[in-house]
């Protein structure tokens, strides 16, 4: 009986992209993962399945193109296979999407059933490129795995309760009542994490007054205002292209400077949507093609001049970002970064917090170069922490949570 209960403790995490299938399985009694990896190229010809078993890493390639359904179906056939971690499908106590959009209707993660599956699909308007996948994930799923619980977990959620006044695009209002035109803000369920991680490791977990400014600076950056468990603010807006600059994406512009590409560069809609979300940030303006920070550091540091200019862009921008939001919560208790960026690079995080002594913001050099989990120096006021972001977790945490209360 024992052993029973045992086995049903694993879950499985799922992120369905638009080209690519990721997932982690967790066993959730000691929230260890089991088994972990991703098909690439999901959708064009030729398919390749990477995942690592208990440590055991394996590859299955094919020429064909697979659609989502047969790329999660090859998903389970690894796991499944005799020896592997679902041979027997009674283990798998719940599966976990993470859903990039839940417009306002979500404020928390919601088992998927019909109603949950129309909302999703009602919001492949606000997020084109994301909500289709993710919802090809959760079907398939249904087909593939009948009876087991779903739960879809919105990088939109954690900043619903942002205030209207951080909300609200000064456009007519109408726009906001018709279209949902707001800001909604992504990343959430990063933001949520570590904000979670650092109030426990401040020893205020539960503490509605505690001021955090959480950066997760990857690929895509994003920061976020928390007071408690409450997001005040976000950097994303009704897209992920707002905010911070980006690996690919520009961040704030001024919005005329579309007309101007579409006017004066007879430049079409979509290609200026493809300028600023694929060929800007640090890839657009360092003019290296990755978009990757540490080839635009090194570059910088070999002395490419539009490499230093990205740096510095980018560097500025989370340093008026974390002024905005200290002024934002009326004060700062903690910063915290997060993401390949933020938890990688010393520099980055140094030059985006260099002059805010008057803040109370100091980093100590060593801390900081060591990737320690608290980088500020013992004087500084605010503390400054490194922590690794694990939304896979956190997805996976929250389908217990959902499955246990229904
Ligand atoms: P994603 O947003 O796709 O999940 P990650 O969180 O892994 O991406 O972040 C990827 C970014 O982190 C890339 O720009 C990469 O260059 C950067 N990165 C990783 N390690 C370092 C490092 N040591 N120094 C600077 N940047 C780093």
């Amino acid at each position: 009986m024992e052993m029973a209960e045992a086995e049903t403790r694993h879950v499985l995490v799922i992120n369905a992209g638009s080209s690519s299938v990721k997932f982690v399985l967790f066993d959730m009694g000691g929230e260890e993962v089991i088994a972990k990896g991703q098909v690439e190229r999901v959708t064009l010809p030729g398919w390749k399945l990477d995942f690592t078993v208990r440590g055991n890493k394996k590859t299955v390639e094919g020429p064909e193109a697979l659609n989502h359904k047969q790329a999660l179906q090859k998903v389970f056939e690894c796991l499944r296979a005799d020896g592997g971690p679902l041979q027997n499908p009674g283990a798998l106590l719940a599966i976990g999407h993470r859903v990039v959009h839940g417009g306002e209707k979500f404020s928390s993660p919601a088992l998927i059933n019909d109603e949950v599956k129309k909302s999703v699909r009602d919001l492949f308007l606000l997020a084109p490129l994301h909500n289709p996948p993710n919802y090809e994930g959760i079907v398939a799923c249904e087909e593939l795995l009948p009876g087991i619980p779903q739960v879809a977990v919105f990088d939109t959620a954690f900043h619903q309760t942002i205030s209207k006044r951080a909300f609200l695009y000064a456009l007519p209002f109408e726009l906001y009542e018709s279209d949902g035109i707001r800001r909604y803000g992504f990343h959430g369920t990063s933001h949520r994490y570590v904000a979670q991680e650092a109030a426990r490791v401040l020893g205020r977990e539960g503490d509605p007054s505690l001021k955090l400014i959480t950066c997760h600076l990857g690929n895509g950056c994003s920061m976020a205002a928390v007071r408690g468990k409450t997001c005040a603010d976000t950097t994303m807006g009704l897209t992920p292209l707002e905010g911070l600059m980006m690996g690919t994406r520009s961040g704030d512009i001024d919005p005329a400077i579309v007309f101007h590409l579409i006017r004066e560069k007879n430049m079409a809609p979509d290609e200026v949507d493809e300028l600023l979300n694929k060929k800007s940030g640090l890839f657009g303006l360092a003019g290296i093609s990755s978009g990757d920070m540490r080839d635009v550091i090194e570059a910088a540091d070999a002395g490419n001049e539009r490499a230093q200019h990205a740096v510095q862009v980018y560097t500025y921008r989370l340093k008026k970002y974390i002024g905005a939001y200290a002024a934002s919560l009326n004060g700062l208790d903690a910063l915290v970064f997060t993401a390949g960026v933020g938890e990688n690079s010393a520099r980055i995080r140094h030059e985006g917090c260099r002059g805010l002594e008057h803040l109370g913001i100091v980093i100590d050099r060593q801390r900081n170069e060591a990737n320690e989990q608290i980088i500020s120096a013992d004087r500084s006021r605010v503390t400054v922490m490194v922590i690794h972001t694990n939304e896979e977790l956190m997805i996976a945490r929250d389908t217990v949570a959902v499955v246990s209360i229904n």
